[in-house]
C-alpha cells in the first residue's frame, strides 16, 4: 500500500486544525499519536513500517522530554501547512515527515558535530541492549554510541526525561 485511505488522512488534517501557535508541543504530539493509534493497521505496512510509524504508537509520551524539544510552538503553524499540503497518496513523504516530526518532538538535540557529514546538532538516543547514549545526525542519519562504537539497526530507543536528567543531559 503506497497510499493512505483518504478518510484516514482527512482525519489528521481535521485534527490539526484545532492546533495553533498557542498549542503546546505536547498537545501536538498527542494529536499525532492518537491518530496513529486509532488507525494503527494502516501503519504496519510499507512505507509507514519502514519509518517506524507503527512503533511510535507504543511510545509512552508522558515520559518523553517534549518540553526540551528543539521545536518551538511557533513551528506548529508550519507543521499544519505541511500536513495540509500532502495528499493521501503521498505516503512516502507523509511517513518521512511524520517520523521526523515525532522524533523532533520526543528527543533532545546536543551541539555535537556529526563525525560523518560535519553538520551541527545530533539527537540523543539510548542503546536498547547496552544502555549507552547514542547520537544520531538528522542530516545524514549517521549514528554512534558515546564510546564511539557503531550502532546497528534496531538498537536505538528514545530516552525518557527522567533518564536524561539522571545522565545530566537536560
Ligand atoms: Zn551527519
Amino acid at each position: 500500500m503506497r497510499s493512505l485511505p483518504v478518510y484516514v488522512w482527512r482525519e489528521l488534517q481535521s485534527a490539526v486544525t484545532l492546533l495553533d501557535e498557542n498549542s503546546s508541543l505536547r498537545e501536538t504530539l498527542g494529536v499525532i499519536l492518537s491518530w496513529i493509534r486509532e488507525n494503527y493497521k494502516c501503519f504496519t505496512v510499507e512505507p509507514f513500517s519502514t519509518y517506524g510509524i507503527d512503533e511510535f504508537s507504543h511510545v509512552d509520551e508522558s515520559l518523553m522530554p517534549v518540553e526540551f524539544s528543539s521545536l518551538l510552538p511557533s513551528d506548529i503553524t508550519q507543521f499544519k501547512k505541511v500536513i495540509f499540503g500532502y495528499q493521501a497518496n503521498e505516503a512516502d513523504a507523509i511517513a518521512r515527515f511524520l517520523r521526523d516530526t515525532i522524533e523532533a518532538l520526543i528527543t533532545v538535540e546536543t551541539d555535537k558535530q556529526c563525525p560523518k557529514c560535519q553538520s551541527d546538532g545530533m539527537r540523543i538516543f539510548i542503546g536498547r541492549y547496552n544502555g549507552l547514549l547514542a547520537y544520531q545526525c538528522d542530516v545524514c542519519g549517521h549514528s554512534n554510541y558515546s564510546d564511539g562504537s557503531k550502532v546497528s539497526g534496531g538498537e536505538l530507543e528514545f530516552v525518557s526525561e527522567k533518564r536524561l536528567r539522571e545522565l545530566n543531559m537536560i
